[in-house]
């Protein structure tokens, strides 16, 4: 038994910090986690689980629609903001629940307040009383980050988009990234007019060009206006309570809500990391080393606060990682080769690996395979939605290095199919399996 009040505090109650809170606590530490705002972070409480309810919640507005050509009799529906938006916050709450119950069961003392780090080995919760821990991990996650410009307390983030009270007429996002995206999608959906806004000429910065391409297309047939090369000068706000997006190289656009999505920065800010001597780089994130340790021995970091990879799952597999190595006698270090990611737009894409431009410049020669598909359901549905789906494959070895697809159910596929790509299996390993027919996944093992 250490000196310690703790073996370990946890500051922070996110998807990485819980995960770490409660393996080592099976391991057999003494483990406390402390927490600003909601057990379950960014993910559980205003990301991934709830956005991707309303996903779900909007593609039921083309699903009615398509339903008729299925022989469905559907009334005109009308769609209630209010009763989705509920019903998706009681399950944020239940979800909630559920994480703190995790932490109880494994007997982790949660603290429901914010902590700052005092010392290598100390921290300090607001109301003032001083804990001390042989280890302390900085799980803090991110925060929206809104750039400077007059007028830019009318924006929303997507800290508030889950509560708006009513659903806007007109939306103008700024960004072109996933959240911009996935919530253009989702307004689209809903039948609010939506405006993407971006500073760059392009969406989605580090996806398969191709990809982009047919999700910016499909997006201007649904209805999704888009700027580029158009940053933000201001927003005002007009008497009637609308607003007034001012563009540089654009006419204003007048909106009802102005979404705000320009990436994520480290939420380290405050914390007494630098006093403590926590080495922070130029965009705030906690440099830390392979086994998630600082630049202070006892302080480690996994996560978004990190700005390593910003999802969910890395985190998870960090917090995982840490745990093990150093409460498990399990030395375990993340692979970040081959991480799957999603964005959950209409229609959604999924990827891993390299995208043909990468592959590229770093193998030289390669084979390039797509499939250009109309998915069978759209086909009757008389939706004129092309789904693609492409293929990278390192020419000198027939290794599959990069999978790239968007149409319906894009990261379902992708997930399965990542396992593939992640295993280093060929062309010919994919051209060996039997196709499942029909289904759109078999595009994957019958590309020429
Ligand atoms: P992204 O990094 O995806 O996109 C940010 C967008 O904002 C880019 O278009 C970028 O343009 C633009 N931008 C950046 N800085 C500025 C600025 N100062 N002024 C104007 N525009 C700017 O960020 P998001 O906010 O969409 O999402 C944050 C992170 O959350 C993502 O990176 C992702 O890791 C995670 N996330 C993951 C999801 C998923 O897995 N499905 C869903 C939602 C979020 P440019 O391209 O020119 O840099």
């Amino acid at each position: 038994m250490s000196n310690f009040d703790f073996d370990l505090f946890v500051i922070g109650a996110g998807s990485g910090g819980v995960r770490a809170s409660r393996i080592a606590a099976s391991h057999g530490a003494r483990v406390a986690v402390a927490e600003e705002h909601r057990v379950g972070g960014t993910c559980v409480i205003r990301g991934c689980v709830p956005k991707k309810l309303l996903v779900y919640g909007a593609h039921f507005a083309e699903d009615l629609k398509d339903a008729r050509q299925f022989g469905w009799d559907v009334p005109d529906c009308k769609f209630d903001w209010d009763r989705l938006r509920d019903n998706v916050l009681a399950e944020v709450t239940r979800l909630e629940g559920l994480y703190g119950q995790t932490l109880e069961n494994h007997k982790v003392t949660v603290f429901k307040t914010r902590a700052t780090v005092v010392g290598p080995q100390k921290v300090r919760l607001a109301d003032g009383q001083e804990i001390s821990a042989e280890r302390i991990l900085i799980a803090t996650g991110g925060w929206p980050h809104v750039p400077e410009f007059p007028g830019s307390e009318h924006a929303i983030t997507s800290n508030e988009v889950f509560h708006l009270e009513k659903l806007p007429k007109r939306v103008v996002i700024a960004g072109g990234g996933y959240i911009a995206n996935e919530f253009a999608g989702i307004f689209n959906e809903f039948g609010s007019k939506v405006t993407i806004v971006n500073r760059g000429d392009t969406i989605l910065r580090g996806y398969d060009e191709q990809i982009r391409d047919r999700l910016l297309q499909i997006s201007m047939t649904k209805g999704i206006e888009f700027r580029f090369n158009a940053p933000f000068q201001s927003i005002e706000r007009n008497d009637d309570g609308s607003l007034t997006v001012n563009l540089e190289n654009c006419d204003a656009i007048q909106a009802d809500a102005v979404l705000v999505a320009a990436g994520r920065v480290p939420n380290s800010k405050g914390l007494g990391l630098e006093e403590a001597g926590v080495e922070l780089d130029e965009h705030g994130a906690i440099k830390v080393d392979e086994r998630n340790q600082s630049s202070v021995p006892s302080i480690f970091a996994v996560g978004d606060v990190t700005n390593r990879i910003q999802l969910t799952p890395v985190a998870i597999r960090e917090g995982q990682a840490f745990a093990d190595t150093f409460f498990g006698n399990k030395p375990t270090l993340v692979d970040y080769a081959n991480v799957p990611s999603a964005v959950f737009s209409h229609p959604p894409i999924g990827a891993v690996g390299m995208t043909e431009a990468e592959a590229r410049n770093k193998l030289g020669s390669i084979r390039v395979y797509t499939s250009d598909f109309r998915a069978m359901k759209n086909v009757l549905a008389g939706r004129n939605e092309r789904a693609l789906y492409k293929m990278v494959v390192n020419a000198a070895t027939d290794q599959v290095v990069g999978l790239h697809m968007i149409g319906p159910d894009a990261p379902e596929i992708l997930q399965a199919a990542a396992i593939a790509v992640k295993a280093g299996l060929t062309k010919a390993d994919f051209d060996n399996t039997v196709a499942l027919h029909p289904s759109m996944a078999e595009e994957l093992v019958l590309l020429k």
